[in-house]
């Protein structure tokens, strides 16, 4: 599974479980700093739910970190979108 994907089962898992009480207390400690130890997989997918809240956001193709607005608000970065725009002229 790839690491966005196990990012986004965390957080149907957590909804369908009903423990998003608990799971924010979590994201709240490995924010201050003082989270109990954990599995590190489940740690870096806190972090990532926690970055993304913040606003930060990933290509939905090659999980790079996106910067330019543009690249953000299409969730897609401009290395990935090239070989989609030439396949939209050729069409
Ligand atoms: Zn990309």
């Amino acid at each position: 599974m790839e690491f966005s994907e196990k990012v986004d089962a965390m957080k149907r898992a957590v909804k369908a479980d009903g423990i998003s009480a608990k799971f924010n207390a979590l994201k709240e400690a490995v924010k201050a700093g003082n989270a109990p130890p954990m599995n590190k997989d489940v740690r870096l997918i806190v972090e990532r739910i926690i970055a993304q809240e913040a606003g930060r956001v990933w290509c939905q193709n090659c999980g790079k970190e996106l910067t330019d607005p543009k690249s953000i608000a299409l969730g897609i970065g401009p290395e990935c979108r090239k070989p989609l725009l030439k396949k939209k002229v050729k069409a």
